[in-house]
């Protein structure tokens, strides 16, 4: 997979792209991930982005022209118009499922705006799908842009080693992930739990997923409704919710 972050700030995110899984990732050539400078692509002979809104009001708001040639170019390299994304607080809130959906795409370029925002014509121009990571406001488009990226490329074949596999963590499942332990086996007076001392995987695998539906009943009630339960799962949460309202 191809992702073309387009942002002011090109070296905030290569930077940040550079480290740790995907760092290694893009290395193996497992993941691309350009970091593209719209700011290269203004006419504007001071290269000027941004300007003052039209009807007065605070801050400045970035120019329609050179993130509509950015991304042309972009479309033009690649030989395809690849799925737009613009990073805004506007947006639909990211979700697991949408960046598993997303993970299956050839070529994805997020496009993050600054300052007060981007004029409105050049949304309404590219029609990108419109993406929010919560119900607060950052100064950048370029966090929203690196958890996408992040969350999409550790989604890919080959990113994560076996042992970092994602299919049992929070939220892939509609549930979420049992708690984890590491050495030592006591620790400040707390022990692990015995059962995964035990080397007796089905027992181990039996109280993961009970310690999964117990967390996410406790913390995520609404989660459950979009989980895949089987029967046993059901009894079990059942039986728990009868122990909670005994309480
Ligand atoms: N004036 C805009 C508004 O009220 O909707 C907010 C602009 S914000 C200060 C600047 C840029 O940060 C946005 O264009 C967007 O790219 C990014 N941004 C801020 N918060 C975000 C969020 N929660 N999710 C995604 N992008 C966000």
């Amino acid at each position: 997979m191809r992702i073309d972050i387009l942002t002011l700030f090109p070296q905030m995110c290569d930077t940040v792209m550079s480290e740790s899984i995907i760092g290694r990732a893009r290395q193996a050539g497992k993941v691309e991930i350009n970091c593209i400078d719209i700011r290269n692509y203004t006419v504007d002979k001071h290269r000027r982005v941004d300007d003052k809104p039209y009807g007065g009001g605070m801050g400045m708001v970035m120019t329609p022209q050179p993130i509509y040639d950015c991304f042309s170019a972009l479309c033009d390299e690649i030989g395809e118009k690849p799925h737009l994304i613009y990073l805004t607080p506007q947006g639909k809130t990211l979700t697991q499922q949408r960046v598993k959906e997303l993970a299956k795409l050839d070529n994805i370029a997020l496009l993050c705006g600054h300052y007060e925002g981007i004029d409105e014509r050049v949304i309404e121009a590219l029609e990108p799908e419109e993406i929010s990571v919560g119900d607060f406001v950052l100064t950048g488009g370029e966090l929203p842009a690196l958890i996408v990226a992040d969350s999409v490329s550790r989604m890919l074949p080959g990113v994560l080693s076996d042992d970092e596999c994602f299919e049992e963590e929070s939220h892939f499942n509609s549930l979420l992930e049992y708690p984890q332990y590491t050495h030592p086996s006591e620790w400040n007076g707390r022990t692990v739990p015995d059962v995964l001392l035990s080397g007796h995987h089905a027992k181990v695998d039996e109280w993961r997923r009970e310690k999964s539906l117990e967390r996410t009943l406790k913390r995520r009630p609404d989660m459950l409704e979009n989980a895949q339960l089987t029967d046993k799962d059901k009894a079990f949460l059942s039986n728990l919710k009868k122990e909670q309202s005994n309480m």
